[in-house]
């Protein structure tokens, strides 16, 4: 079994083309100009800080509104959650499971899948690691179309104007709600899912 690390070549992991190690780290690739590394710089560290952010904003983007209506002069405010729970009470239950994936489940899924992988390498676990380099790969799928949590908002909004002659206004929880997005995204990118089998090649 061999890896491009461990033959002491780098490939590219834009083009895919191999160079030697010694030539290459931290140069640029001659044939597509990506940066070339060995693995990742500072993947460990970039992760954990990225997602340990991620996690904290995580709390004033439930606990802060994230719409206000006004409505007849009345102005209500809504966190994500308690509009999970008015769409339910409403019976639209398909926009209410929308909702709930978009803003709980996947960013859930992002945050400690990633955690997941970062304590693996950190521990030097060696098992599951088809399963957990599918989940990267899922991670990384869902991330692309991260920002449909973003959109989420604004059909929200789109709705609750259909439903009622009302104002709507995106409330300050909005904003974090968006940057937890990001942060998972950039931690996706900065996690290295080689760093997984780097740990059975050094047990082997
Ligand atoms: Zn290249």
């Amino acid at each position: 079994m061999s890896s491009a690390a461990r033959s002491g070549l780098i490939a590219c992991e834009e083009c895919g083309r191999v160079w030697p190690r010694d030539q290459a780290e931290g140069h640029r690739c001659a044939r597509c100009g990506a940066a070339l590394h060995r693995r990742r710089p500072n993947s460990l560290a970039r992760t954990t800080a990225l997602l340990v952010a991620a996690a904290i904003l995580l709390l004033p983007a439930n606990i802060l509104p994230i719409l206000r209506t006004t409505m007849t002069g009345r102005v209500k405010e809504d966190t994500i959650l308690s509009g999970i729970q008015h769409f339910f009470a409403q019976g639209q239950v398909a926009v209410a499971l929308l909702v709930l994936v978009a803003s709980f489940v996947v960013p859930g899924i992002k945050i400690i899948g990633l955690s997941w992988m970062l304590l693996s390498v950190r521990f030097r676990w060696d098992w599951r690691l088809r399963d957990r380099t599918a989940l990267y790969r899922l991670i990384e799928f869902v991330g692309r179309w991260s920002m449909v949590d973003v959109f989420m908002i604004s059909i929200l909004a789109g709705l609750v104007r259909l439903s009622a002659l009302a104002t709507i206004e995106v409330g300050p929880g909005a904003p974090w709600f968006a940057a937890v997005v990001v942060l998972t995204m950039l931690a996706t990118r900065s996690f290295d899912p080689r760093l997984m089998w780097d740990v059975r090649e050094a047990k082997s």
